[in-house]
């Protein structure tokens, strides 16, 4: 166990369903810190009962957040240490903490995360889409117009795209999805950790279809998984067309055995087959 110095701020992840989720660190920082910073204190107090802890609670949401930097630093700087924890997974998630941290952190002042759960990293590790390469686009844009640039900015990335829904707008967000990424496999991880936990799977059609045929599977909170765009090499070899290819090499004043030769490589096939096809094409001379 490392030691700490005293007036340290500790980012605390806490469950996102179920309690069991909370590591042993956490529930022994939670323990040992003066006051706790949560983005709901209501909330945030069933969590600490269940553990059995009672402690000062203060809180810290997107309203007030930037306000609560100077009082927050004074606690430390009395020598207090404190706790930041959110409503559900790893504070700054797509929730408050990130003022204060790059506040406290300009002020060296001495910070530690304790790891634990977060959906984003949870959802990836179910899905079985490539989890090599991500972008986290946190939620998209309530608006349709917001939400259809998004995507488009997102269309060719070859990267796994992951966000963040809300169940009022997966319908109308798996609708877009349809639209502007209609081939693309996606995977929803809904309830995660819950006694619901669903993972479906398909494109966006698909999954309007599974939606409404059964309005369960529209309930909860969800992250939406995209594959990403097919890679730009891919793209480029299948929209090579033979005869594009086999007029271009001529053009160029390639050969007809070399370019038979290229054209079985690039696209596959006979040689001699690519040779007659090229002789036949070749203007006379
Ligand atoms: N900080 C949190 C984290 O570490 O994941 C995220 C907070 S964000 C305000 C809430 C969103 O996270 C939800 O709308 C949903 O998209 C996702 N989320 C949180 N809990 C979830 C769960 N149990 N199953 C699926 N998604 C969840």
């Amino acid at each position: 166990m490392s030691y700490q110095p005293p007036g340290t701020l500790y980012v605390v992840a806490t469950p996102i369903g179920n309690l069991e989720d909370l590591t042993p660190r956490a529930a022994r920082i939670l323990e040992s810190v003066s006051r706790i910073a949560a983005e709901d204190t209501r909330h945030s107090a069933r969590l600490l009962s269940h553990l059995g802890i009672s402690k000062p609670l203060l809180s810290l949401h997107e309203h007030n957040e930037a306000h609560r930097v100077d009082t927050l630093d004074a606690y430390l700087e009395a020598g207090e240490s404190i706790a930041l924890i959110s409503d559900a997974g790893t504070p700054l998630i797509s929730d408050p903490g990130f003022i204060l941290v790059r506040a406290l952190r300009s002020r060296n002042r001495h910070i530690v995360p304790i790891p634990g759960v977060c959906a984003l990293t949870a959802a990836l590790s179910g899905a079985g889409l490539p989890t090599d390469r991500f972008i986290f686009a946190g939620f998209l844009p309530a608006k349709a117009g917001a939400r259809r640039q998004v995507l488009e900015n997102y269309q060719k990335r070859e990267e796994t795209l992951v966000f963040y829904e809300s169940p009022h707008r997966i319908t109308a967000t798996l609708e877009a999805l349809a639209e502007q990424m209609p081939e693309r496999p996606i995977v929803l991880a809904r309830e995660l950790t819950k006694t619901f936990e669903t993972f479906l799977q398909g494109v966006a059609s698909e999954l309007l279809d599974i939606l409404a045929a059964d309005p369960n599977q529209a309930r909860g909170e969800f992250v939406v998984m995209i594959g990403g765009a097919p890679a730009a090499r891919e793209v480029r070899e299948q929209s090579i067309d033979d005869e594009t290819l086999l007029k271009t090499l001529l053009d160029e004043g390639v050969g007809v055995k070399q370019g038979a030769a290229i054209a079985a490589n690039l696209l596959g096939g006979r040689k001699k087959e690519w040779y007659a096809r090229l002789q036949m094409m070749k203007p006379d001379s």
